[in-house]
């Protein structure tokens, strides 16, 4: 990352991903005015288009949350040190990211605090004073919030020092409340990757060595850029009974033992921003998906003649009309920009739909629609606009869904064999579906040797049947996914 107190300005061209992928993904990021670097070291501007993004992915998420029953609070942002001490592989997996306060104003505080890096202790200690019967669970919190965690190496939306997310927090009677809390929400990740972003995503369990700090079990989502790697893009964590022992949250059971509560953790971020840009795009810039692209349609009057009394109030009057339909439209009434400085930039910013509508249109009673994922344009009259321009964008998002699996298709190998495994990850990188014996030594040679790592171990991996581990031939219980990734 270019060092952000120099804040360079704005790139002219995009880079094209085949000469620099990293290059392309910055440049489209601030040229698509999504986000900018700021005079704050590892921290990032999130600009209003890339916000409104982030505000249809939110909305779309707290839905699925809703509709599971859980509803939304919020807590401190800071946190005792004695807090965050009590859970011993939390501690240690988050401290060297931790970021402090030791001083209010001129007073030196008794006890420092911590920046959150996620909630999980503040919120078990609240959860503590909350339950005492089983009749108090399940809960089932979440919270939208920023979070702190100090980076080296930062990027865009996928690593940067803050950043915003959510984090549920569900706290249950059974293992098995727990466990099943635990795999729906990854599921409803999934859903929401596949059908929002159409990014599909493979979901499995994460090995020991991968997951998280002071969690039984950790699942996630993978998804596969255009570069060939491959994106976290949500956990889900079943932490047994790690935090309510540390933090005390016991409960009166069904027949009046004292029992120790189960509890969960699960969270996505504006990481999947990034995740979208990389899923979708092209050397002309971003393409959103419809669902969530602040503006599904951008109109763009053609000004020939006496335009503003002819050509605008008809581009407005079908704007109102696709408005009423509840899609997001734009007109880009401009006068200082040639129309085809407005389709270059519009194409680059990702909007599905352009609508061109010019004098000769208007005689003909009909407009013209471009698609910026095909770049086809087709005649459209005006008569029906409204269903023909819901009919594209659903076609629009099926289509991406269905180039980006094609492309994870392709651009996934199995094979038994460590030199093959060595050679695919030298060339083409993608996922690479291996037989691997589960011990974490193996798992780390691979990644010292490849760079690759395990993004884990899909629900549907069928028992590796007579297969050998490809890293110490040792028999081999599952069939991991390997890739380089972000
Ligand atoms: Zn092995």
């Amino acid at each position: 990352m270019t060092k952000e107190t120099e804040l360079p300005d704005l790139p002219t061209e995009i880079t094209p991903q085949s000469q620099d992928f990293g290059r392309w993904y910055i440049d489209v990021v601030r040229r698509a005015e999504l986000a900018d670097y700021s005079p704050v070291k590892g921290c990032m501007v999130i600009r209003p288009y890339g916000y409104a993004i982030w505000e249809l992915m939110q909305q779309a998420l707290d839905k699925r949350f809703k509709e599971t029953g859980h509803v939304n609070a919020y807590f401190p942002l800071f946190i005792p040190e004695s807090l965050l001490m009590k859970e011993a592989e939390h501690v240690e997996g988050f401290a060297p990211q931790v970021a402090w306060v030791t001083q209010g104003g001129t007073e030196v505080l008794e006890e420092r605090l911590v920046v959150r890096p996620t909630s999980e202790t503040i919120i078990g200690t609240m959860y503590a004073k909350w339950v005492h019967s089983w009749r108090d669970l399940p809960i089932l919190i979440n919270q939208w919030a920023n979070v702190v965690r100090w980076e080296k190496v930062t990027r865009l939306f996928l690593r940067t020092t803050e950043f915003l997310w959510q984090e549920g927090h569900t706290a249950h009677e059974t293992a098995e409340e727990a466990e099943a809390e635990t795999r729906q929400m990854l599921g409803v990740y999934k859903n929401f990757a596949e059908t929002e972003l159409a990014m599909p995503v493979i979901d499995g369990q994460k090995t020991e060595s991968e997951k998280f700090a002071g969690a039984d079990r950790t699942y996630s989502i993978e998804a596969l850029m255009r570069d060939g790697r491959a994106l976290q893009a949500g956990t889900s964590h079943n932490l047994g009974q790690n935090f309510s022992k540390s933090y005390e949250i016991k409960f009166q059971a069904r027949d009046k033992s004292v029992q120790y509560a189960w509890t969960t953790s699960w969270g996505v971020s504006t990481r999947m921003i990034g995740a979208v840009i990389m899923t979708h795009g092209d050397d002309g810039g971003l393409i959103l998906p419809p669902r969530v692209a602040p503006y599904q349609v951008v109109v763009v009057p053609i000004p020939r003649g006496n335009w503003k009394e002819t050509v605008l109030p008809k581009a407005r009057a079908l704007r109102d009309e696709l408005i009423k339909r509840g899609i997001r439209v734009h007109i880009d009434d401009r006068d200082s920009q040639t129309p085809g400085w407005k389709f270059n930039e519009w194409e680059l910013r990702g909007v599905p739909l352009r609508m061109e509508i010019g004098p000769k249109d208007l005689e003909k009673s009909q407009v013209v629609l471009a698609r910026r994922d095909t770049r086809e344009k087709s005649f459209v009259p005006m008569d029906g606009l409204p269903d023909e321009v819901e009919r594209l964008l659903l076609t629009i998002q099926q289509a991406l869904f269905d180039r980006a699996l094609a492309f994870r298709t392709e651009h996934t190998s199995e094979t038994d064999s460590y030199d093959e495994f060595k050679q695919i990850m030298d060339g083409r990188p993608g996922f690479v579906v291996a037989p691997w014996c589960g011990s974490t030594i193996c798992e780390a040679d691979i990644k010292s040797e490849t760079q690759a790592t395990i993004r884990n171990i899909p629900f549907t991996s069928a028992p590796a049947a007579g297969a050998t581990c490809i890293k110490c031939n040792g028999e081999s219980t599952v069939r991991a996914w390997f890739a380089k990734s972000y």
